[in-house]
């Protein structure tokens, strides 16, 4: 069956929860794919952010079909071996000694949420229920990260949204300041916040948020999300600042396109979610931690994060040119490769989003107005040369 045969049936079958574009991905790799008219795109979305060795490696493809002919899943009420070869692995790369294992993004928010609320219930510290996060964040679709989430075009329709959580301006260390309180729990921002429009949270905010968490006994949290697994070329995207959070959330490139969610907690949480108080049946599925295990031994092997920070830092530069010659954009952003070009107002994102996917390419969109490079982690200088020109033509030809 073709694009439009299949997509047929899925206007007949699926929610309409999707804004999906009118192609059907059948396979890929590397960073090409194709569609089921045999039509080959770039692939400059990487699934958002998830395909971090791009597709089809055969040292990934291996790893989830020896495991998976071995044992695919074991429940936890037993330990599986892939997962604790997993939490070890992450206790090295990372300042996280503990790992709790899920599934998702929206997921991994919901622990921390769930985290920072009991580690202060468990310390007799009952009044600290609150958890501050940012305008523009996103954190998942679940009610807790929802409730996260400083978007209310999320919220509409939804509420009452999970109490306890308040917002505010991203990068504005003076709003925090006045928020936290003896009744805070964590404050939970992301290092760069993808979904909102690729905006890089400051190293002066990062730092301030830490100092604030610190004198006023608040835990600091990070939506490594989208950042972490070498996204911005340094394994965690807090690293640039030099700011370690206390817990973090992972999930996207964690196992390059197989779900996989973790919480990495530093040493003085490891009591903070007693036995019973919160759980996962696939959480862990060992055939998932083989895929993450695969990742990183990929990562070593092919020194993928360096490439990432070179060819982001390339990425970074073509962009900034072409915002320069183009009046349709105004301006670069981001780092390693999650990038965004911000189109300038009255421009229609999925109108470009079209366009250059006609050429070719794909792309996705952040926040409003931000079109967002997140290819491979293993993408080339030429690859991106490729992309880069799509959004040329397509500017040349008045289609932005
Ligand atoms: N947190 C961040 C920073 C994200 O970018 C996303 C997804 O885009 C999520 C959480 C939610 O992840 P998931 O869709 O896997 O639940």
């Amino acid at each position: 069956m073709g694009n439009q045969e299949l997509i047929d049936i899925a206007k007949r079958n699926f929610l309409a929860n999707y804004r999906q574009a009118p192609i059907v991905l059948v396979e890929g790799e590397g960073c090409r794919v194709k569609d089921a008219d045999g039509r080959q795109y770039l692939d400059m979305c990487g699934g958002i952010a998830v395909i971090s060795v791009g597709h089809g490696h055969p040292k990934l493809v291996r790893a989830v079909a020896e495991q998976a002919a071995r044992i695919t899943h074991t429940s936890n009420l037993f330990f599986n071996q892939r997962a604790i070869e997993l939490a070890a692995e992450l206790a090295k790369r990372t300042p996280f000694s503990r790992f709790f294992f899920c599934n998702s993004g929206a997921e991994a928010n919901e622990s921390l949420f769930k985290l920072a609320r009991r580690y202060h219930y468990e310390r007799g510290d009952k009044q600290r229920i609150e958890l501050v996060a940012a305008n523009w964040s996103f954190h998942g679709r679940t009610m807790g990260a929802l409730s996260l989430t400083g978007q209310p075009k999320y919220h509409q329709g939804m509420e009452p949204l999970v109490p306890g959580v308040r917002h505010v301006p991203f990068n504005d260390i003076t709003a925090l300041e006045a928020v936290i309180g003896p009744q805070t729990a964590g404050v939970l921002l992301e290092p760069i916040q993808g979904e909102g429009g690729v905006s890089v949270a400051s190293d002066e905010y990062l730092r301030a948020a830490r100092k604030l968490c610190d004198q006023r006994g608040a835990l600091l949290l990070f939506d490594e999300v989208q950042t972490g697994f070498g996204r911005t070329g340094r394994f965690l995207g807090y690293e640039h600042s030099g700011v370690a959070a206390d817990a973090c959330a992972l999930a996207k490139g964690i196992a390059s396109g197989i779900p996989l969610g973790a919480m990495g907690v530093v040493e003085k949480l490891v009591d903070a979610l007693p036995p019973g108080t919160h759980a996962s049946t696939f959480g862990g599925n060992p055939v998932a931690c083989a895929a993450s295990l695969a990742v990183l031994q990929i990562f070593d092997d092919e020194k993928l994060i360096d490439n990432c920070e070179r060819v982001g830092a390339y990425l970074g530069e073509r962009l900034v040119e072409l915002v320069a010659g183009a009046p349709a954009l105004l301006e670069a952003r981001g780092r390693g490769l999650l990038r965004g070009v911000r189109l300038a107002p009255g421009r229609d994102p999925q109108r470009a989003l079209a366009a250059v996917r006609e050429q070719g390419v794909l792309l996705s969109i952040a926040g409003a107005d931000v079109l967002r490079f997140t290819p491979p982690l293993c993408v080339t200088r030429a690859e991106i040369d490729e992309g880069v020109a799509a959004v040329e033509r397509v500017l040349a030809q008045g289609l932005v």
